[in-house]
């Protein structure tokens, strides 16, 4: 199998065009045709000497892989499906493997943005009770390529103007890939973008969100769903390892008074943090903090014990947050025709 280019610095790139035997500055070359020409192949790389390009195409390609398939929803919105093969741990033969599945990335359109949706991992370790991706279990981590794949080979490619990394998978238990792919976005020599075009949605790995914090100026959002710590360890395992308190207090030693913003996610179950307790103990533990509330309205799934809140519900909790301080709003929920639930399309195909 060959290597893929794509999510290499230009440092790494001249190393690799020295190998091939062309001068050293084709390495800027070689990521200007990746991040802003997003060419598909080696030979449209037209800068570069044929002898250069062949050489280069033994061992490489650019790594972009199409979608296996799309769904377009009544507003515009479209989820992407990609095959991936990614490297897995130590299997019972005490040797690593790949595994193949699929990732999705999803693109919003909105008036003036268009905000692609990506995948940071095929499947996810966290087990979040509420997810279908946590469902799934582990398949591997993507690499920069794999992520900026999702970027480079959907129709939308050239008019992107923003990105969550809110897709599958947690993004901070892939810390590395991620922060490349990051890199990419906000590099002169990568896309330009400005970190503010970017949010990164974690449910709280303690570690690696300091890092995330100090390595990058992107946007935070936060998956609270309950502020109450036996409560959210029901459906969030990962609350037994790092606790919502220390995240909230760790995010409280940064600014997110200026252009770098927070938020935390809620998704609203019937019955179970839908209450006038639930929204004074969240704005308890927010107070001190700039940062916004996005009530998220829960697909159901099945065999999952929670349904939807109703409007009125949700309606009674985002005003007593508000009265309460915060700022909370009901998130528009876009493409519900084609979404059951994130992770659903994929686990169907890798049923398949
Ligand atoms: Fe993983 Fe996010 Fe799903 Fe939790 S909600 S299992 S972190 S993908």
């Amino acid at each position: 199998m060959k290597t893929k280019l794509l999510g290499r610095t230009p440092e790494e790139l001249k190393q690799i065009a020295l190998e091939a035997g062309l001068p050293a500055f084709a390495g800027k070359q070689m990521a200007q045709w990746l991040y802003q020409k997003r060419v598909k192949s080696i030979d449209e790389m037209t800068n570069l000497s044929k002898q250069g390009r062949e050489a280069l195409a033994q061992r490489y390609e650019v790594g972009i892989t199409d979608p296996v398939d799309v769904q377009t929803s009544k507003d515009g919105t479209k989820k992407y499906l990609f095959p991936v093969r990614c490297p897995v741990g130590a299997g019972h033969d005490g040797k690593g493997h790949e595994e193949d599945s699929f990732v999705e990335a999803v693109m919003i359109p909105d008036e003036d943005r268009k905000t692609l949706c990506v995948s940071s991992q095929a499947g996810c370790k966290m087990g979040c009770k509420f997810c279908m991706t946590g469902r799934q279990g582990f398949h591997g981590n993507l690499s920069a390529a794999d992520i900026m794949g999702q970027f480079f080979a959907i129709e939308e490619a050239g008019e992107l103007t923003n990105a969550v990394f809110m897709g599958m998978g947690e993004p901070l238990d892939n810390w590395d890939e991620v922060k490349r792919a990051i890199d990419i976005l906000t590099a002169d020599w990568g896309l330009a973008w400005s970190p503010k075009r970017i949010t990164l949605s974690t449910i709280g790995v303690l570690p690696k969100l300091k890092l995330f914090l100090e390595e990058s100026k992107c946007h935070l959002a936060v998956s609270l769903h309950n502020p109450f710590p036996e409560e959210r360890a029901e459906l969030m395992p990962v609350q037994k390892a790092w606790s919502l308190t220390e995240i909230v207090r760790l995010i409280k030693q940064y600014d997110f008074t200026g252009q770098r913003r927070v938020s935390f996610e809620y998704t609203v179950f019937e019955g179970w943090n839908d209450t006038p307790r639930h929204a004074d103990e969240l704005i308890k533990l927010l107070r001190h903090l700039e940062c916004r509330v996005n009530l998220i309205r829960f697909h159901r799934i099945p065999d999952f014990p929670y349904g939807p809140a109703s409007v009125e519900k949700m309606e009674a909790f985002r005003n007593r947050l508000n009265e309460g301080g915060l700022t909370a709003t009901i998130r528009a929920s876009r493409g519900e025709d084609i979404f059951a639930a994130c992770g659903l399309l994929a686990g169907k195909h890798s049923e398949q």
